[in-house]
């Protein structure tokens, strides 16, 4: 045996040893709004070419009550086909959100917001009931001269506006994760995922670092207290608590869901659950992994037991980094609020 046996990362599969409960929830302890899921490919599990009762019968056994579809896109098809597959079939089933056609900047120049707040308008009218803005704001889109556009860039003020006016809620993923813009070497916490997915890295130049995009997005956020942004993914930074509690302490018009960051909160179990508890009338339940019994059930047993260092994923080896997580057993009131009450209101838009 040498003292440095060459073990491959991808071989080394530690099964802990600890004893220690393990509690199957199969059901929340209140019912759920799912305010963070697709529908269509690629992160929805296409179920726009399957049938929309084993759809219903799936959310039916998680409790899920409202569903949020954030793939209606921009395309008349698109968001009618989901308009009609699913919001005919269970109207009180799902909320379809619509999206912005960033490819139009060339054609509209620095008239693009009022465009874009016009084909707000004809989304609504149509039946979409909230917007979805895409992670490639920030990092893609371009405007009439080529430039990046920025995340908090004045010309789209007409459309935040609008969004206002027309009482819709704005779902938003900018930046997040933060190791994607961190060099690709072993100190990279997201080594394999990247590895994986070699298209998700950021790295800086040639695009804007971390910090300077969620600076532009507090901005936006701040220079728009009229319209209710809802941040994806824990305010699109997860790994910083501290700082999403700032934007939500200054601004009442923010709110975050946490789909897909199980894995960030459940590393931080103190920190998270102060955070909940904090802010328990800010946070809105949603997964990101499409209808998946698996994915809920996961969901449920992180933030209602007290389980310990367990995989946060679905597979093995969870996919954005080899570590455990720790549940937040929430207290009912909190839970309440979290599964169903906040979504409620910022997104059903009941009182
Ligand atoms: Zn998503």
């Amino acid at each position: 045996m040498s003292d440095t046996p060459d073990l491959r990362l991808q071989d080394f599969t530690p099964k802990p040893q600890m004893v220690t409960p393990a509690t199957r929830v199969t059901t929340p302890k209140f019912q759920a709004i799912d305010a963070h899921n697709h529908l269509a490919e690629p992160f929805g599990g296409g179920w726009d070419k399957r049938p929309v009762a084993e759809l219903l019968d799936i959310l039916d056994t998680a409790d899920i009550r409202v569903y949020v579809d954030l793939d209606g896109g921009w395309g008349e098809s698109i968001l009618n086909n989901h308009l009609d597959y699913f919001k005919a079939a269970a109207p009180e089933r799902f909320r379809i959100f619509g999206g912005v056609n960033w490819e139009s900047w060339s054609e509209h120049g620095d008239r693009f917001g009022e465009w874009a707040a016009s084909q707000l308008r004809i989304q609504t009218a149509r039946g979409a009931q909230g917007l979805k803005i895409w992670k490639p704001f920030g990092l893609h889109v371009r405007d009439q001269h080529d430039q990046l556009v920025r995340v908090n860039d004045a010309r789209l003020d007409p459309l935040w506006e609008t969004a206002a006016e027309l009482d819709l809620p704005v779902l938003i993923h900018v930046a997040d994760p933060v190791a994607f813009f961190d060099p690709l070497d072993a100190s990279n916490e997201r080594w394999e995922e990247l590895h994986g997915h070699p298209d998700w890295q950021f790295p800086s130049p040639p695009f804007p670092s971390f910090m300077a995009l969620m600076t532009d997005f507090a901005a936006l956020v701040i220079n728009h207290p009229r319209t209710t942004f809802v941040g994806a993914h824990v305010g699109c930074y997860a790994e910083n608590l501290a700082w999403v509690g700032q934007l939500l302490d200054r601004c009442p018009n923010f709110f975050i869901d946490f789909s897909a960051r199980i894995a960030e909160l459940g590393r931080q179990p103190y920190s998270t659950r102060r955070f909940f508890l904090k802010y328990a009338d800010r946070i809105l339940f949603g997964t990101d992994a499409g209808p998946s019994l698996d994915h809920y059930r996961l969901y449920y047993r992180f933030l209602e037991t007290d389980d310990e260092y367990f995989n946060y994923g679905t597979k093995p080896i969870p996919g954005q980094g080899r570590w455990q997580i720790y549940g937040l057993y929430l207290p009912d009131d909190v839970l309440q609020k979290v599964y169903y009450q906040n979504a409620r209101r910022v997104i059903l838009r009941q009182a």
